[in-house]
């Protein structure tokens, strides 16, 4: 029955994974998985040499726990992650409650708590939202920040990015550093490494690929769908802020949309929710990697506009930033009596918000939920083969 099955995974080099559940409670292996699982796992390694098995094993509560075999026998997994409308991370150990938690701990309880701390979040983008998640994300002592953004803080920049000072905008000091030092500043002990990087590069799609959860926290079409495409094939949630505000630049509003986007790996994208555009996407991948290339194609018509600077203000960009965080934990603890949405739309100039379910599957991306490293890395050409540490 399982050939067919096998004989895929060895074609596309998959390891392979074998789940059954203790219907009893039993918190272990029995010896009688031993038996099964090192029969299984050697004719399977017959067929397929060296890659790495899993055994899975699910309690009647949900919980998992697991190994892996290889030729030198079983190794429990540390932590095992499953990303649906709940996040829900298996295997952590508990830290005590320090003081600069108690009250969130009041609120959350230890476990979030603890779980927080033994987390590592990636934000992609450190300025008008992006400071803000930084910031309330370091507030709830989230154990270790990614943080990805190539720019420089400018005066134009000022009205919105947190932590940012005048000096900065003088200085030309990095956005990533800037959240750096107010991060650290906050005394959570918090480890926070910083990109100061295009995502379009190796070493910060290997970063963020080991991060538990990514916030997108960008304007660009190409930079949401390629960090969409790193969350898909290393099974990571992603939370995507975004802000849309239109005036005509003399005082009159016409529109203030928010909209904070859940996205699981296996589920619709961004490009199949119609929040990017494959144009916009194709014109700014092209304008980064060959400028030249792109005033050609943009000069002959075959290009759409990639410049798109749109008017933002720090309240606004709060308040998403607040949402998706809030939404980011509702997902891990659980408080919400349904988390069955994955966007949260609001209008700022209407006063409404509504949560929207998407359910179709993205048909680009979904199939390539959790394939992991692969060469070239994501299946982008200019990302070349990953280079094994
Ligand atoms: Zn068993």
């Amino acid at each position: 029955m399982a050939v067919p099955l096998l004989e895929k995974a060895m074609r596309r080099g998959l390891a392979v994974v074998k789940i059954h559940s203790h219907p009893g409670g039993l918190a272990e292996f029995s010896p009688v998985d031993d038996a099964s699982d090192g029969e299984l796992f050697e004719s399977l390694r017959s067929w397929t040499g060296d890659l790495p098995f899993g055994s899975m094993v699910m309690l009647p509560d949900g919980k998992l726990f697991g190994r892996v075999s290889s030729a030198n026998g079983f190794r429990q997994l540390s932590r095992i992650a499953v990303t649906g409308d709940r996040i829900r991370f298996f295997g952590l150990g508990s830290t005590d409650v320090r003081e600069q938690e108690l009250r969130t701990s009041q609120a959350f309880g230890p476990g979030t708590v603890s779980l927080l701390r033994q987390l590592k979040i990636g934000i992609v983008g450190c300025s008008g939202t992006g400071s803000w998640v930084c910031e309330l994300l370091g507030r709830h002592g989230v154990g270790g920040l990614v943080l990805v953004d190539p720019d420089f803080v400018e005066l134009k920049n000022l009205n919105r990015i947190l932590n940012a000072t005048y000096q900065d905008a003088l200085d030309g000091t990095l956005k990533v550093n800037v959240q750096k030092r107010a991060i650290e500043a906050m005394g959570f002990g918090t480890l926070v490494s910083t990109f100061a990087k295009d995502l379009m590069d190796r070493s910060v799609v290997e970063a963020l690929a080991d991060c538990d959860i990514v916030f997108g926290c960008m304007d660009s079409h190409d930079g949401r769908d390629l960090l969409n495409r790193i969350a898909v094939f290393y099974n990571i949630p992603y939370f995507d802020v975004g802000v849309s505000l239109h005036a005509d630049g003399l005082g009159g509003v016409s529109h203030v949309v928010g909209r904070v986007n859940y996205l699981q790996p296996d589920g619709s994208s961004l490009l199949s929710r119609k929040h990017i555009s494959a144009e916009l996407v194709d014109a700014q991948s092209c304008l980064r990697r060959n400028p030249h290339e792109y005033e050609a194609r943009r000069g002959e018509g075959y290009v759409a506009n990639a410049h798109v600077e749109s008017p933002a203000v720090a309240g606004v960009n709060c308040q998403l930033a607040s949402l998706a965080v809030n939404d980011c934990l509702a997902r891990l603890h659980g408080f919400r009596s349904d988390d069955g949405h994955d966007e949260i739309c609001m209008c700022i100039v209407n006063t409404y918000m509504q949560t929207i379910r998407h359910e179709e599957p993205c048909l680009r991306l979904a199939k390539r939920a959790g394939r992991g490293d692969c060469a070239p890395l994501l299946d982008v050409p200019q990302l070349g083969e990953r280079c094994v540490a």
